[in-house]
């Protein structure tokens, strides 16, 4: 009997198979309930793609109908591609037990399409899932669930730029492979109490290719609301407030690249995150993910070929794109309605300092129009080069954007090039780590027409390609998650060469003696700056910085950008 009854819950997973449904799967089960589920199947197939930070392998399970596994052949066929990402945060787990079910019953019950191939991540951060606890204290079950950070300690849903993690560079390896038309990366929230169980992010408008956002947002954004409501759980844009409770009004989320969403846009790929209410029953949370990844599935499913035809478009406008958005702000100068379901709030005394502490009052809903800050503008717009020419030296920037399925070549030969270079004219960088960095921000740059020598063995990336965006969001230095920003380029801040002032003493009067421009300039500079006329050691600087023994290197952007 005992092995009949296994048998009939073989299919059936942790959740189900408790009654309070405030269970979720750990990493065991996980990998030996696909196994089990997709043995002996034609029609679907686990790939390792690579073993991640804590050795075991990441692992993408992909159902194609008619069995072909291959992805390239699967493109030449028209069909689109959907890629689900579980467990980035692993103590957000409604979307790795939602997916089990959702392949099962694709697969068990003969639903898999013509038109669309499906690859499921069945969890991203292996090492989060293994690390299991209770460490959201402000979150509502399951019992006992894996932990947000990596083995390393990173939030992988940062790192999608900058790869510090194995699982990252396995992710872009896969994101590449697969080059999927829909993407979506599930999450639970934090923050603000309100009706909803489920809350979109999706990518964002105003980032995605101008042609793909107003299809986004008719034929699926717009369709996925609908479907939503319809089964019992109506959704609202990601709760961020503007002030302290949603009723002050919501701002949409601006995802830069380093996030899954922001990453997928670079790719020209339609991207949501769908984030849960923490405080709702797990139940519940598993049930609106299940039914926003079906719908999203389903929708997809209809629109596969008018999604292909517009990427395949999309891709080709940006191979000729000349103007190249790298940073956006909020537009505060336009401002929309949103209807909201929350709960009032208020304030009472905190029992724990005394002071006034704000409550939500569960018994007391509202609907009610809030403000809604939906739009960004791009601050700093880039004419792209003819190309980028990147020093070999900078192997790991190098081994990303191949990744990334950047075109390349190699120069052949060691050669002096014109090109315009950068100044690092200013910057600032974060007072504190961050994800394992010390990040850049607000960067200005000055710009030069230069002969420099480049090297046989040095990298020439021309921007006439379908990864135009990675390439000029990623090499641009005042772009958002720029490799500048994120540490690649720190070495050419700081000066290597200095001089001694008992020698450099001589030598400066000897200059200012032969050379009276070099003269009249110092003593015009020392009128106009009461700082340098009182400093001895700044006018010594001023004069060592019009010398050829000055380094032209510092503060100089590696980076070429051939006109
Ligand atoms: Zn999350």
């Amino acid at each position: 009997m005992g092995s009949v009854h296994m048998n009939l819950n073989a299919q059936k997973i942790p959740y189900e198979l408790d009654a309070k449904k405030n269970t979720t799967v750990t990493y065991q089960e996980l990998v030996d309930y696909y196994a089990s589920l997709l043995k002996g199947r034609k029609d679907a197939k686990i790939i390792d793609v690579g073993q991640t930070d804590v050795g075991k392998p990441l692992q993408v399970i992909v159902l194609s109908k008619d069995g072909d596994f291959d992805p390239r052949l699967i493109k030449a066929k028209g069909k689109a591609v959907m890629l689900i990402n579980n467990g980035i945060h692993p103590g957000e787990p409604e979307g790795i037990d939602a997916s089990m079910m959702f392949v099962r019953d694709l697969l068990t019950e003969n639903k898999l399409p013509d038109n669309l191939v499906l690859c499921v991540i069945p969890v991203y951060n292996i090492a989060g899932m293994l690390n299991r606890g209770e460490s959201r204290v402000n979150q509502n079950g399951p019992n006992e669930y894996g932990f947000r950070g990596s083995r390393q300690h990173y939030d992988l849903n940062r790192d999608f730029i900058k790869g510090d993690s194995r699982n990252s560079r396995l992710f872009q390896k896969i994101f590449n492979t697969w080059d999927p038309d829909v993407f979506l990366d599930t999450h639970t929230s934090n923050g603000a109490d309100y009706q909803y169980v489920m809350t979109l992010i999706e990518t964002h408008k105003d980032k995605l290719h101008k042609d793909l956002a107003p299809y986004m947002k008719s034929k699926f954004t717009d369709e996925l609301y609908k479907r939503m409501e319809k089964v019992g759980f109506p959704m609202v844009p990601y709760v961020n407030s503007k002030g302290e409770t949603p009723e002050s009004g919501l701002v949409s989320f601006l995802e830069s690249p380093r996030y899954s969403t922001g990453y997928a846009a670079l790719h020209n790929t339609i991207g949501y995150m769908p984030e849960t209410h923490m405080w709702k029953p797990y139940q519940q949370r598993v049930e609106s993910t299940y039914a926003l990844m079906k719908s999203l599935f389903d929708v997809s499913v209809k629109e596969s070929k008018d999604l292909v035809a517009l990427r395949k478009k999309i891709k080709q406008m940006v191979v000729d794109q000349v103007e190249f958005p790298v940073s956006w702000s909020l537009d505060t100068s336009h401002v929309d309605t949103i209807n909201f379901m929350g709960f009032e709030s208020g304030k009472k005394k905190s029992e724990v300092s005394g002071e006034d502490r704000l409550y939500y009052d569960r018994s007391k809903p509202f609907q009610k129009q809030v403000p809604y800050f939906s739009s960004y503008k791009p601050n700093v717009v880039i004419k792209k080069p003819k190309a980028y020419i990147i020093p070999q030296a900078y192997d790991r920037l190098i081994e990303l954007m191949k990744t990334n399925s950047v075109i390349m070549r190699q120069l052949g030969n060691d050669q002096v090039i014109d090109v315009e270079m950068y100044y690092i004219s200013s910057y600032k960088t974060q007072s504190s780590a961050y994800e394992g960095h010390f990040p850049h921000h607000s960067v200005e740059v000055s710009s030069k027409k230069m002969k420099v020598p480049f090297y046989a063995g040095d990298w020439v990336v021309e921007t006439n390609q379908p990864m135009n965006r990675y390439i000029v969001e990623t090499l641009e230095p005042q772009g958002m998650d720029s490799f500048f920003n994120w540490n690649f380029f720190d070495a050419i801040l700081s000066q290597k060469e200095y001089f001694s002032a008992y020698i450099f003493e001589d030598t400066a009067a000897e200059l200012l003696k032969n050379d009276s421009k070099l003269k009249k300039d110092f003593e015009d500079a020392k009128k106009a700056d009461p700082k340098l006329a009182g400093s001895g050691r700044a006018q010594l600087e001023w004069i060592y910085k019009r010398t050829h023994h000055y380094e032209h290197n510092y503060g100089l952007y590696p980076v070429g950008r051939l006109l």
